[in-house]
C-alpha cells in the first residue's frame, strides 16, 4: 500500500474510531495507545495490547468493532465481568450481548437470531462456550469483525493466572485465516506477552506496551499501627466515596468491617466464608452504592469494574508488588484521583513467609515478598518504585502523587549518627534480640524486661530518648530495608550485615525517613491544591446527583457507574447544563445516554439551579 493511501486510510480509521468515541461513550480523546490499538484492529494487524488496569483495554476493540462490518466476538474469563461490560455497551446503545451456559433457551435463541440478522456488533463468551465444534461451526457462517481476547495473562503459565482452557484458543487462527486476533492484558513482564503471541499463533503482531504508571494514584505506605486510627483517617478523607479496604485473613475482614460500623461507617464484608447469597448481596450493595466501603480479601475485585473506587486501603500486606499493583489498580480506573494506602508490618511479613511455605508457594514468592517489604520501607518515590519494579524507566524528577515526593516524610538530616546508633545497640545487644526490643532499649524505655537484663546499663540505652519508640522502630526496619541488617532465625533477632559494618566504620550513609512534622504536614496539605479534576466543580450538585444515580441505578438493578461515571457527573456539576445539546456536551454523554437519562438529570439540574439564575442565564 503507497504510503498516501496508507495515511488516507489510517485518516479514514481515526475519523471513524474517534466520532464512535463521541457517538457512543462521549470522549472527546483517546487515552494513551488506544488510537495505535484500534488502528491495528481496524487493519486487521494482529496485536498484543498491554495496558495497565484502568488504561482503556475494552474501548481499542470496542469502538472498532462498531465501524467495521460483521461481529466482534470477545473472549473473557469471568462471567460477571462480561455481564457488566455488555451492560455498559448497551447503555451507551452498542448492540452486545453474553452466550453462556446462565441464559435459558430462549435467550440463547434471541442472541443467535441476532447474530445472524447481523444486528449485534459484539458477542461476549468464555474459552469454554466459544471453542465448542458447533459454536465454530456457527461462527464459520457469520462475517466476524475481530476476535479480542480480553485479560489475555490466562493463556500463559507464567502469568499469575493461568487457565488450561485458554491454550485451545490458537484454533481461532486456524478456523479464522484473516480475522485479525488481538490480546488485551495488564500484566507486564516481556516473557507473558512473547507467550501470549506464541500460544495464539499470532501473525507478526503489533506490540504495543503502555506505561505502567497510574499517575491519578496517589500511594501512601505506612507502618501499621495498632488499632483502626490509621484506617479512619483514610476514611475521614474520602467520607462519602466508595473504597475498598484489604485484609488478609477472613477473620481480620470480619472484626474490622464489624469495628468500622460500630464506629458510624457503612462497610460490607467480603470473603471466601460467606454464602454465595451474602457475597453476592454485598457486591450488587457495593455496585450500585448502597455501600461505600467493602471489607474484604483479596477474593474482591476480580470480577468488578467499577470505575469510581476513590480508595485502596491495605490493611494487612499484599503479597507482591504484582499483587499490590493489581490490587490498588482497582482505585481510579475513570482516570480521577484516587489514593492508595499500604500499612505494612512485620506480623504480616512473617504471615505471609508462613502461608507461602505451608502453601508449597510458586518459585520466586519469597522473593516477590521480600521485594515487596524492600518497596514499603524504602526511600524511594513509590512510583518509580512500582515502575521500574515492572522494567520500566522512571523519568520524572517529582511524582506529585506519593508520600515521599509530597514530603509527607522526610530525610533525616543526620542518617549516618542515627544508623550507627542503632546498629551500635544491635550489637551491644549481641545481636540477640528483636526490632521492638532494640527500639525500646534505644528510646529508654524502663520496661521491667531491659531492667531485669540490666539493659539500661549499655551505653546505647536510652540514646535516642528524644524519639519515641515507633518512630526508632521504623527506621531499624528502614535499616533492614536497605540491607544494613536482617532478621534472622525463627526470633526474628536483628542481626548486622557487611554493608551494617560499613555503616558503623562510616563508610556508608544509609537515608533514613521520618514523617514530616505535623505543622508541616498540615501547611503542606493546605498548599496542595485540590485536583483540577475538581475545579470549577459544584460539589454539592455533584453530590445530588450522586444520590439521583444511585436511586437510577437501584431501579435498573445496575451497578451505578454504567449510568454515570464519576467523571461524567463533576462535568455535569462543573457545566450545569440546561438543556440537551449543553448536556450533550458533558463528558461521558452520547445520543443514547442523553435519551435514557437526559430528562431525569436535565429536571434534576433545573430544580437545584435558583431560580433567578436559571433566569439570567436564559436572558
Ligand atoms: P481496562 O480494561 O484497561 O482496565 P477500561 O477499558 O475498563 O480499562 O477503562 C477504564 C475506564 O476508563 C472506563 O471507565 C472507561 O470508560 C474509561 N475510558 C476508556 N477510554 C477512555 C477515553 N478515551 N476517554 C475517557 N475515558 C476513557
Amino acid at each position: 500500500m503507497s504510503s498516501e493511501i496508507e495515511s488516507t486510510v489510517g485518516r479514514v480509521a481515526e475519523e471513524t474510531v474517534s466520532s464512535a468515541l463521541k457517538r457512543y461513550w462521549g470522549f472527546d480523546t483517546f487515552r494513551p495507545l488506544q488510537q495505535e490499538a484500534m488502528e491495528c484492529v481496524l487493519s486487521g494487524r494482529d496485536s498484543v495490547v498491554v495496558l495497565p488496569t484502568g488504561g482503556g483495554k475494552s474501548l481499542c476493540f470496542q469502538a472498532p468493532a462498531c465501524c467495521l462490518e460483521g461481529l466482534a466476538v470477545v473472549v473473557s474469563p469471568l462471567i460477571s465481568l462480561m455481564k457488566d461490560q455488555v451492560d455498559a455497551l448497551r447503555s451507551s446503545g452498542v448492540t452486545a450481548a453474553v452466550l453462556n451456559s446462565s441464559l435459558l433457551y430462549s435467550e440463547r435463541d434471541a442472541v443467535f437470531d441476532a447474530i445472524r440478522s447481523g444486528a449485534l456488533k459484539l458477542l461476549y463468551m468464555a474459552p469454554e462456550s466459544l471453542l465448542q465444534e458447533k459454536m465454530l461451526a456457527f461462527l464459520a457462517g457469520v462475517p466476524i469483525s475481530l476476535f479480542a481476547i480480553d485479560e489475555a495473562h490466562c493463556i500463559s503459565a507464567w502469568g499469575h493466572d493461568f487457565r488450561p482452557e485458554y491454550r485451545d484458543l490458537r484454533t481461532l487462527k486456524e478456523r479464522f485465516p484473516g480475522v485479525g486476533l488481538h490480546a488485551y492484558t495488564a500484566t507486564a513482564t516481556e516473557q507473558v506477552r512473547q507467550d501470549i503471541s506464541d500460544q495464539l499463533g499470532l501473525d507478526q503482531p503489533q506490540i504495543l506496551v503502555g506505561s505502567f504508571d497510574r499517575p491519578n494514584l496517589h500511594y501512601r505506605v505506612e507502618r501499621r499501627r495498632a488499632g483502626l486510627d490509621q484506617i479512619v483517617e483514610v476514611l475521614e478523607r474520602h467520607r462519602g466515596e466508595s473504597g475498598i479496604i484489604y485484609c488478609i485473613s477472613r477473620r481480620e475482614v470480619e472484626e474490622t468491617s464489624a469495628e468500622l460500623n460500630d464506629l458510624g461507617y457503612h462497610t460490607a464484608p467480603y470473603h471466601a466464608g460467606l454464602t454465595d447469597r451474602e457475597r453476592h448481596a454485598h457486591q450488587e450493595a457495593f455496585l450500585q452504592e448502597r455501600t461505600d466501603i467493602i471489607v474484604a480479601t483479596v477474593a474482591f475485585g476480580m470480577g468488578i469494574d467499577k470505575s469510581n473506587v476513590r480508595f485502596v486501603v491495605h490493611a494487612g500486606m499484599p503479597k507482591s508488588l504484582e499483587a499490590y499493583q493489581q490490587e490498588s489498580g482497582r482505585a481510579g480506573r475513570d482516570g480521577l484521583e484516587a489514593e492508595c494506602v499500604l500499612f505494612f508490618s512485620g506480623r504480616d511479613f512473617f504471615t505471609w513467609q508462613r502461608l507461602l511455605a505451608e502453601g508449597g508457594a510458586q518459585p520466586g514468592a519469597m522473593e516477590a515478598l521480600t521485594a515487596l517489604d524492600r518497596f514499603c520501607k524504602s526511600p524511594t518515590c513509590r512510583h518509580q518504585g512500582l515502575v521500574e519494579y515492572f522494567g520500566q524507566r522512571w523519568e520524572r524528577e517529582n511524582c506529585q502523587a506519593c508520600d515521599v515526593c509530597l514530603g509527607k516524610v522526610e530525610q533525616v538530616a543526620d542518617p549516618l549518627i542515627v544508623a550507627q546508633k542503632i546498629l551500635s545497640c544491635v550489637v551491644r545487644l549481641e545481636q540477640g534480640y528483636g526490632a521492638d526490643y532494640t527500639a525500646q532499649v534505644l528510646a529508654g524505655s524502663s520496661d521491667q524486661r531491659i531492667l531485669e537484663r540490666r539493659h539500661d546499663r549499655l551505653s546505647t540505652y536510652g540514646i535516642l530518648s528524644a524519639h519515641t519508640k515507633n518512630t526508632i522502630r521504623d527506621w531499624l526496619e528502614q535499616l533492614v530495608g536497605q540491607g544494613c541488617a536482617v532478621k534472622a532465625t525463627e526470633y526474628n533477632l536483628v542481626r548486622l550485615t557487611e554493608l551494617g559494618w560499613q555503616v558503623l566504620r562510616g563508610e556508608h550513609t544509609p537515608i533514613l525517613l521520618q514523617p514530616a512534622p505535623k505543622k508541616s504536614a498540615r501547611s503542606t496539605r493546605a498548599a496542595t491544591p485540590a485536583p483540577a479534576t475538581w475545579e470549577g466543580v459544584d460539589r454539592q450538585l455533584f453530590e445530588s446527583l450522586r444520590n439521583l444515580r444511585r436511586e437510577l441505578a437501584a431501579q435498573q438493578g445496575v451497578p451505578a457507574y454504567i449510568v454515570f461515571g464519576d467523571a461524567s457527573l463533576r462535568d455535569m456539576a462543573r457545566r450545569r447544563p440546561t438543556n440537551p445539546v449543553d448536556f450533550l456536551a458533558v463528558h461521558g454523554v452520547g445520543p443514547k445516554k442523553l435519551a435514557d437519562y437526559g430528562e431525569k438529570f436535565l429536571a434534576h439540574i433545573q430544580d437545584y439551579i435558583p431560580a433567578e439564575e436559571t433566569s439570567l442565564s436564559a436572558d
